[in-house]
């Protein structure tokens, strides 16, 4: 019997880093490339047949619109080809819950995407690089992992895009899914799934690059004691089109921003409330009136995938009540 066909693609990270030492933090990201990666993977040719292709290298605080068009392009290309069951893309973990999700809302087809990155370098002691990717190729050969959006591999867990975030500046255990948990484990070379994302993904999501070759500006506003509207009237002077604030609790907001807020509204820019707590849902209506203002809550999604899917939204309406509902269906 032929194995799954699965590509990895390269992106960077520290997954590709390398340090000077093996025990301190110096290290620069992005200096392997996949192919030599893939060298280190013992037994993965018992699970998949692999090919790599680098599309960059770059530690993922560079990551960015440009690259994500391209990796979108990429992707689709690919899984539509018969001879390829599904992907990997190593990446660096700073902002790979927002690649995850940028995927997952434009990504047009069921065949599994999944990412997967390191904490530790190539070089570090205990590198966590390889059992990640392994665990990311036995993913994303698994036939069961078709349906159920891109994901990200880190840790033995498998997270749905939408949920995971990265919780811890060092630990290898930095990935969780606060609101929902994990969708499934790696154990043994397999992958045991407990869920299914609920909300609509890929072959279900109205977003398409085709016609597009950036995205509308949305920028955030992280909320603090002693707020002032200075921030938000930057971004309404710099001409942004969206405005994500990560409030305060369940996304309030200090009153002397409220009236930035509400003055950005009043010029068309899109306001969405989400929150600096990592866990929770933003909930419509609960101490802000959004009726009021035409404000948008971000339900469950965190601040930095808000602006993501208020910026996908834009290409698609600039009615606030039609973002509001994609709000709550993706
Ligand atoms: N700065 C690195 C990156 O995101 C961190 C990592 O990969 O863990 O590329």
């Amino acid at each position: 019997m032929s194995l799954p066909k699965v590509m990895i693609l390269g992106t960077g990270g520290t997954v590709a880093g390398t340090g000077v030492s093996s025990h301190e933090t110096s290290y620069t990201s992005g200096q392997l490339t996949v192919s030599k990666l893939i060298e280190s993977l013992p037994g993965i040719e018992t699970v998949a047949d692999l090919q790599c292709e680098q599309v960059v290298n770059i530690g993922s605080q560079d990551m960015g619109e440009e690259i994500w068009f391209k990796l979108a392009a990429r992707i689709n290309e690919l899984l539509a080809q018969d001879d390829i069951d599904g992907i990997v893309i190593t990446h660096g973990t700073d902002t790979m819950e927002e690649t995850a999700w940028f995927l997952n809302l434009v990504v047009k087809s069921s065949k599994p995407v999944v990412l997967t990155g390191a904490m530790r370098p190539a070089t570090a002691l205990g590198a966590d690089g390889p059992a990640n990717m392994f665990a990311g190729v036995v993913v994303a050969a698994d036939k069961a992992s078709h349906g159920r959006g891109v994901m990200v591999v880190m840790n033995d867990k498998v997270h749905d895009a939408r949920d995971v975030t990265k919780l811890s500046t060092t630990a290898v255990d930095t990935f969780c899914s606060p609101n929902f948990g994990v969708l499934g484990h790696v154990h043994n070379g397999t992958v045991d799934y407990q869920r299914s994302p609920q909300r609509k993904h890929t072959t279900f999501s109205k977003f398409d690059l085709k016609g597009i070759d950036h995205l509308p500006r949305v920028g955030i506003v992280y909320a603090h004691a002693s707020g002032s509207s200075d921030v938000v009237d930057a971004l309404v002077d710099a001409e942004f089109d969206g405005i994500v604030h990560a409030g305060l609790g369940n996304g309030n907001i200090h009153h002397e921003v409220l009236s930035g807020l509400t003055d950005a509204r009043l010029k068309g820019v899109q306001v969405v409330r989400s929150s600096r707590a990592q866990v929770g849902a933003t909930t419509e209506d609960a101490e802000v009136d959004d009726d009021r203002y035409e404000f948008i809550a971000s339900g469950s999604l965190n601040a930095q995938k808000a602006r993501i899917l208020l910026q996908l939204g834009l290409t698609r309406t600039q009615d606030y009540r039609e973002l509001r509902e994609m709000f709550r269906s993706y």
